[in-house]
């Protein structure tokens, strides 16, 4: 466990090149926040990459790279660009202002400090960034099952093919689709499907998980799964290790219900991403094969490189 993991304290980074003001930060967010210190620009940039810290309070004037300097390199970062920078600085002119908001900045306190205002102002833009993360995550996952949507899935899959363009590895994407889950809604009713439907998506999360796959609900009855960097029999073996989890312990439509006779076929798509080639053919290609497991009779798993 690294420094970033150990506590669940807001992590805070604080920027500065006079040890008093380090000092009266330090006591003003001790021992709620985890107060880490750099003292110059270059210092900041690394430590901002390793902490990964919740929030930034940086000194503007400082000998070497300024804040403004550093502010403008973490927002060019995708890494560190959603960080919040609240400048602290002894600067009153127009122009410093001007130049803080163009950097990037959230906020700015000025100098001297007072504790109360620096306290609330850095609680207030820990709030904001909670929330914004908050909806991100709700625009990203599946109301029902919890796990991604199709959006967040088709963002997952296209980093996911760059990384494995570069690196040259093989790209597996898994299609699961119940078979004949209209029987089992029209069988058991709808929330009875609903809750079938959560069963599935944790078998399944937790069966990928092993194999680092991310899971998302690309429709009704239907999940993908994206195996970064794993040939097709890595992905074929998961695969028949679900269907066979799912025979020998079936999932149930709800605490009272019957078991459900529930099966899945699957169809797998396996690349090495090559450029130019559009990442959502792997999902096209995947649809099909999962259309020929349905055609062939359903519960089994098609499987195919290209
Ligand atoms: P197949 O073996 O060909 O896949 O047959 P199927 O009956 O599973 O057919 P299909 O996959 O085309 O139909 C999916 C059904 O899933 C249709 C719809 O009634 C149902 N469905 C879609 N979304 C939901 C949902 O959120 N909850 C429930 N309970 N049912 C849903
Ligand atoms: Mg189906």
């Amino acid at each position: 466990m690294d420094a970033a993991e150990a506590s669940s304290a807001p992590r805070l980074l604080v920027v500065d090149d006079q040890p008093t003001i380090l000092q009266q930060v330090h006591h003003c967010f001790t021992p709620d926040f985890e107060v880490f210190i750099a003292t110059d620009g270059e210092q900041a940039l690394a430590r901002a990459g390793l902490i990964d810290p919740d929030l930034i309070l940086l000194d503007v004037a400082m000998p070497g790279l300024t804040g403004l300097d550093v502010c403008a390199r973490l927002k060019r970062q995708s890494s560190t660009k959603d960080i919040p920078v609240v400048f602290v600085t002894a600067g009153q002119g127009e122009q410093e202002e001007m130049a803080c908001w163009e950097a990037g900045g959230a906020d700015f306190v000025g100098k001297p400090i007072n504790p109360l205002t620096l306290r609330k102002r850095v609680e207030m833009h820990l709030k904001l960034k909670q929330q914004a993360e908050h909806l991100r995550r709700l625009a990203l996952t599946d109301g029902l099952t919890g796990v991604w949507n199709r959006r967040a899935f088709d963002e997952l899959l296209s980093a996911q093919w760059q990384r494995d363009h570069i690196a040259k590895r093989p790209l597996s994407l898994m299609m699961v689709d119940i078979d004949y889950f209209k029987h089992l809604n029209d069988g058991h009713g709808h929330l009875a499907g609903d809750q079938c439907l959560r069963h599935l998506a944790e078998r399944i999360s937790e069966l990928m998980a092993i194999g680092h796959g991310e899971v998302a609900r690309v429709g009704g009855d239907e999940f993908a799964v994206l195996l970064g960097s794993t040939e097709l029999a890595q992905a074929a073996h998961l695969a028949q290790k679900l269907q066979k989890q799912i025979q020998v312990d079936p999932i149930s439509p709800g605490p009272q219900g019957e078991p459900a006779n529930v099966t899945v076929s699957v169809g797998i798509a396996t690349t090495i991403p090559a450029s130019g080639v559009d990442h959502r053919m792997l999902f096209s290609r995947a649809d099909k094969l999962l259309y020929q497991a349905k055609l062939e009779g359903r519960n089994r798993i098609r499987a195919s490189r290209f």
